[in-house]
């Protein structure tokens, strides 16, 4: 996992430009090379376990001070009373121990992009608490949760400084943020990104090095179906390999597909096909073989299809709360994730938000360390699951 060699760049738009240079029976033919040869890797690197993490969303807050054109997450202040613009300690730690009950390890906190910075709204509830920012306020009920709840933190809730993923550390087994794309051009009038300054890729990769900089796991991602060439695609996978290449933290990468949904100005736009979809999985993992390459099965009817392009894990999937990212796309129950994989010839196991390449001393506190500990087995997945 800490070394990472795959394809280059100029072999990987290579492969891709033969693919599409080919009628269709042809292009099935390449493009399924492409996943015997991903799935061969997978097999020779990560073995026949394929993972997820069982765990409990947490959405402190839906404020953003962005707008993303595909996004359906973020409220306005005015859609709801002044008291609930973030989640309470006391509904914070209600939902967690659900989650402990249900068996989860992993408490997912997400948050909009700094609302304080747009909303009074978001400022002054957070003063009146005594937080500074919501990243003070994630940092402090990270703290709540795994003292009082035993539960691990992974905290997605936007870009970072390096100080900011200092203190998240002290209580977060991981952290994460999806690149989506490395294109500035998603960002240009009418793109997805046109008016979200903080999905630009400079300012997510700096995210990245911050977090290895400051030795903590991060899970990262592309969202696939906002606008994005192949060749874009190539580009934003080299540069999270270039960026785990210099600091070795990158755990995990995200294959998410773009849904579109309604009253979005992106209702209209087409889902990326599941060609496309697969095509992708099998590059991700021919140019990085070592990652963990992950599909969201809520999001994808025929999941298990994608075991068939490389990947080796569910990510989080949760027997208590909603995706509220997705609130269309219910989780699979865990039993049926169960099914599919193990009817593909693989053994379903659960991880923990930090993958096992990644339990120790240098990239976890020893607070979180210790929580993990109390529940692990001899290969640093959880004990029974
Ligand atoms: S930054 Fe995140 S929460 Fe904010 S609009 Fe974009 S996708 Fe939604």
């Amino acid at each position: 996992m800490l070394t990472c060699k795959g394809i280059s760049r100029d072999d990987a738009y290579r492969l891709v430009r033969y693919d599409d240079a080919y009628d269709d029976n042809n292009k099935q033919g390449i493009a399924a090379s492409m996943m015997v040869k991903a799935s061969m890797l997978r097999d020779s690197l990560k073995g026949r376990i394929v993972t997820y993490s069982r765990k409990v969303f947490i959405p402190v807050t839906y404020l953003c001070r962005d707008y993303c054109s595909y996004c359906t997450y973020r409220k306005e202040p005015y859609s709801m009373d002044a008291d609930s613009i973030m989640l309470k300690p006391e509904h914070i730690l209600a939902i967690a121990e659900e989650g402990k009950r249900a068996g989860c390890t992993e408490a997912l906190f997400m948050a909009g992009e700094r609302p304080e910075q747009r909303y009074p709204e978001a400022r002054s509830w957070l003063r009146a608490r005594g937080y500074a920012s919501t990243i003070e306020y994630i940092a402090d009920m990270s703290r709540l949760v795994l003292e009082r709840v035993g539960m691990l933190p992974h905290t997605n809730a936007g870009n970072l400084t390096l100080d900011e993923v200092k203190m998240l550390k002290e209580y977060n087994a991981s952290i994460g943020l999806m690149l989506e794309n490395a294109s500035t051009r998603l960002m240009g009038k009418g793109m997805a990104h046109e008016h979200a300054p903080s999905k630009h890729p400079l300012l997510r990769l700096k995210t990245m090095e911050n977090a290895g900089k400051a030795r903590v796991a991060f899970t990262t991602g592309l969202l696939l179906g906002i606008g994005e060439s192949m060749d874009e695609v190539i580009d934003s996978l080299i540069a999270i390999r270039d960026m785990h290449e210099r600091y070795k933290h990158i755990q995990e990468i995200i294959i998410q597909n773009f849904n579109p949904k309604p009253n979005t100005p992106m209702a209209d736009h087409a889902k990326p096909s599941r060609e496309y979809m697969m095509r992708v999985v099998a590059l991700a993992r021919l140019i990085m073989p070592y990652m963990n390459i992950q599909v969201p099965p809520n999001l994808n009817p025929d999941f298990g299809e994608f075991l068939d392009a490389g990947i080796n894990d569910w990510g989080g999937i949760s027997p208590v709360t909603i995706d509220h990212v997705n609130p269309e796309a219910p989780w699979p129950s865990i039993d049926h994730v169960k099914s599919i994989t193990e009817a593909k010839g693989f053994r379903l196991r659960a991880r923990f938000p930090v993958y096992p390449e990644y339990i120790s001393k240098e990239y976890l506190s020893s607070r979180v360390m210790e929580i993990i500990n109390r529940m692990r087995d001899e290969h640093g997945l959880v004990m029974g699951y």
